[in-house]
């Protein structure tokens, strides 16, 4: 048998081991070993924060933005290159179906280009306020920018904080889940090749969110940290921040509604509801719509049809051809999940599903049939706590205003759909859910060129576009005094 790959940290443009050793991941779709990887210290932590440090401050990386715009090109042409074996690691480690895995990977590559593309375009602002007098607006990189990433699309999430912090000449820590550690320090390779990416600008320590994230976190010497992840971990990092005050990026959880009037195209909501917002990688998506009300004079002919599509989805391990729905990540996970499903069955009507699956090769991974519960109170368990797993609860409201109350009652606020052919009613929805991004007869689409993120607890600060660049900047004035 092939021996395990280990990968190492990259720190300072060298690999490195860790003194505390290293941990192994298995795959959650048949429980094969798939590779170690360092279980970084506090040591290693603040090895990289230090080399992160030294590289912004002794290189020209920060005001040199056609080197950057450079390097950021070529990483996008690599990530493209290479997008098929990084789509099947992604897939051994995560378990995913090998389609999510492979537009994950070519995310990655889109992401960078585009940020690689705004590079030169990071422009402040002149005037002249008073006689005499001239104010410069400076857009500065922020310095040391910790990155902190899950494991449910973990390329996907990492570039959308790493190539906007890199395009605006900052020097970064990415400290990647464990479950999915391998594909993020294969991208420490890429960067290698790249001569215009000085040593120490990117620095990649895999291992334990405490110490090695909660280091990053609270370290006077990171400027900002990028955190995607539970909304409870959130509230962590944001206390370990406070120490020196450095800015936070949260993008977190949800528990999002997907809205379907009666006058809606039923057949495309409900295929949306099923593909998009409930069962795409298993659940397991910050934005899944999993709270899908239904105007109550399509409810039973709603529920039909999900009764019909549902049990046939293909359950099985992401590098089985037309598999739809694949692992959950991990045993933990599984528990969680099932014990979620236990709690719909008290609370709410079992429509489908309800059970882990064991039969056959299915035994040795972590698979949940695609579940659905009716009947979902908006006050019950299974209605306000995130699932994260292949779960969706459908509940009837009886017009725009109930269905607007219901979408609003919860803590969360990162995303909603709505299903409708009358444009006042989506409209509607569309202003005054509270939310980061509402689709309309649609669910799910996400541009480089369009801002997220969250409302409410679902976090702080915006990702992709103009602003998703400018999180990662400083503004700075500078006023000149002319002699008369
Ligand atoms: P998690 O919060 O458990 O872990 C996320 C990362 O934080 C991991 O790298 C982990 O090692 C690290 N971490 C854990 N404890 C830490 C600590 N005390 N200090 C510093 N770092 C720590 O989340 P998860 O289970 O990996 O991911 C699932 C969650 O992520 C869900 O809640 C999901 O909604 C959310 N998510 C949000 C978005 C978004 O854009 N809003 C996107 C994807 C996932």
């Amino acid at each position: 048998m092939a021996e395990l790959t280990t990968y190492k940290n990259y720190v300072a443009g060298a690999w490195r081991e860790s003194a505390g050793g290293t941990f192994e991941v298995r795959s959650p779709g048949d429980g094969s070993p798939v590779y170690r990887a360092q279980r970084s210290t506090v040591d290693d932590a603040r090895a990289a924060i230090a080399a992160a440090r030294e590289a912004f401050e002794s290189t020209e990386w920060r005001d040199d933005a056609g080197a950057r715009a450079t390097a950021l090109s070529k990483f996008s042409a690599a990530a493209q290159e290479h997008h098929e074996e990084l789509a099947t690691l992604l897939t051994r480690e995560s378990g995913k179906p090998y389609r999510i895995s492979r537009d994950e990977a070519l995310r990655l590559s889109e992401t960078t280009g585009y940020f690689a593309g705004l590079t030169r375009w990071i422009f402040g602002r002149s005037q002249i306020p008073q006689p005499n007098s001239i104010s410069l607006i400076l857009r500065e990189p922020i310095g040391v920018v910790a990155i902190i990433v899950p494991w449910n699309a973990p390329l996907a999430l990492l570039a959308r904080a790493l190539a906007p912090a890199l395009a605006a000449g900052n020097a970064v820590v990415v400290k990647p889940a464990s479950y999915t550690a391998g594909s993020t320090v294969e991208l420490g390779k890429i960067l290698e090749g790249i001569p215009e990416v000085p040593k120490g600008i990117v620095n990649i320590v895999t291992g334990p969110g405490d110490p090695v994230g909660a280091e990053l976190a609270r370290h006077a010497d990171v400027d900002m940290v990028a955190f995607t992840g539970d909304t409870t971990t959130g509230r962590e990092i944001m206390r370990l921040a406070a120490g020196n005050l450095k800015k936070v990026s949260l993008e977190l959880g949800g528990k999002s509604p997907t809205i379907v009037f009666a006058d809606a195209n039923l057949e495309r909501a409900i295929r949306g509801a099923i593909n998009a917002a409930s069962f795409y990688n298993a659940g397991q998506v910050c934005i899944a719509g999993t709270r899908v009300l239904v105007e109550a004079s399509v409810h039973d002919a709603f529920v039909e049809q999900i009764k019909e599509v549902v049990p046939k989805m293909k359950v099985g391990p992401g590098w089985e051809k037309g598999v739809e729905v694949g692992p959950v990540i991990s045993e933990a996970q599984l528990q969680k999940v099932t014990g979620y499903i236990e709690q719909g069955k008290r609370e709410a009507v079992l429509v489908t599903g309800g059970h882990r699956l064991t039969d056959g090769a299915l035994a040795k991974g972590y698979f949940i049939a695609p579940t659905v519960f009716d009947r979902m109170r908006p006050d019950a368990k299974i209605a306000r706590e995130e699932i994260f797993g292949p779960v969706m609860g459908i509940t009837t409201f009886q017009d725009l205003d109930e269905a607007i109350h219901i979408a609003n009652d919860s803590v969360y606020g990162l995303v909603a759909g709505v299903w409708t052919r009358d444009i006042n009613k989506a409209m509607r929805i569309a202003t005054r859910v509270r939310a980061g991004s509402v689709w309309i007869n649609t669910f799910g689409k996400m541009f480089q060129s369009t801002e997220m993120g969250g409302f409410k607890q679902s976090g702080l600060g915006r990702q992709y576009g103009l602003e998703g660049l400018f999180e990662y900047t400083e503004l700075k004035h500078v006023n000149i005094q002319l002699e008369k």
